[in-house]
């Protein structure tokens, strides 16, 4: 058998990456032959590292915090959905050498709702937390499913503002403060802010959810997320948190790489009972 095609997920802490996990499992499952690494660059680094890393056979990468944008410019050519979100999650050696930037983290949360949770978002109400990368990431994939009104409330209210400048052509964008929230709920509330990695959570008033409210948080981790607590302390009808879309991602960049779409259900339910362990 020939060697293994190597691909690995570069970040900046990086040994806590589910992914190996992931895409090790997707290959079992679709018998690809490859390996799977992490490799911890310091942002200074990051051109050098991944230069080299294709230089001696790699074939893709996943990049994650904080290498995104430094991916976007690494790459020779962006696809569509990576130019609008400005960020690069998924990096593929094409056969004249090149490297293709991608970005499936908006690809990944909307099959992970539609599918996994079979959430409805057209002429649904949706308030988007944040307006960092993750939240840019999404904001095409969610306007492309037709919500009637898609609202961004950031702490750095001119970032949010940025956003709606940016993607107004793609539907109803509107920005605001989270002191301009008042008690009228959402359908659905997504939380694309950094406030569940500490614990933390913005300052959500409480009326803007009710118990026929869905929340979505993009963070994930061991035991139930601040954001997805507050969100079952308040009675909403379904609250969850971005393991699905994680492994989603990870799909969608293994499609890239290798042509074939894993089966993600599995391997989402290994995942969440290998992190309750
Ligand atoms: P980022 O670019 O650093 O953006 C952080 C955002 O969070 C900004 O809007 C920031 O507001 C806001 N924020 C941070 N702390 C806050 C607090 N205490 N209260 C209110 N707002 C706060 O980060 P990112 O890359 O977008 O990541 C955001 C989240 O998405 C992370 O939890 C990440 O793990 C998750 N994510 C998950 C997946 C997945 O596959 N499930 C994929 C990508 C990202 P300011 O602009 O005001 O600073």
């Amino acid at each position: 058998m020939s060697a293994p095609d190597r691909y690995a997920v570069i970040g900046h802490p990086v040994s806590h990456s589910r992914s190996p996990f992931i895409h090790a499992r997707f290959a079992a499952q679709t018998g690809q032959n490859l390996t799977y690494d992490t490799i911890d660059a310091a942002p200074a680094d990051f051109d050098a590292v991944v230069r080299d890393f294709f230089a001696q056979g790699g074939r893709g990468l996943n990049v994650t915090i904080p290498h995104k944008e430094a991916a976007a410019r690494f790459a020779a050519e962006l696809t569509p959905r990576a130019r609008r979100a400005g960020a690069v999650n998924t990096l593929a050696l094409r056969n004249d050498g090149s490297v293709l930037g991608d970005n499936t983290d908006g690809a990944g949360l909307a099959r992970d709702m539609v599918n996994n949770h079979g959430i409805s978002i057209a002429g649904r109400r949706v308030l988007l937390l944040g307006a960092g990368g993750a939240a840019r990431g999404v904001l095409a994939p969610l306007l492309g499913l037709k919500p009637s009104q898609l609202t961004i409330v950031n702490r750095t209210v001119e970032r949010a503002q940025e956003l709606v400048q940016a993607f107004s052509d793609m539907g109803h964008l509107s920005a605001l403060a989270y002191s301009q929230l008042d008690n009228q709920p959402w359908d659905i509330v997504i939380n694309a802010t950094a406030a569940s990695l500490s614990g933390e959570l913005p300052a959500l008033p409480p009326g803007i959810v009710s118990a026929r409210s869905i929340c979505y948080d993009l963070a994930y981790g061991r035991h139930e997320t601040a954001f997805v607590r507050w969100a079952h302390e308040r009675g909403v009808a379904r609250a969850m948190d971005g393991l699905g879309m994680l492994v989603e991602q990870a799909a969608e960049s293994f499609h890239l790489w290798r042509g074939v779409r894993p089966d993600t259900r599995s391997v989402l339910s290994e995942l969440a009972a290998e992190l309750r362990r």
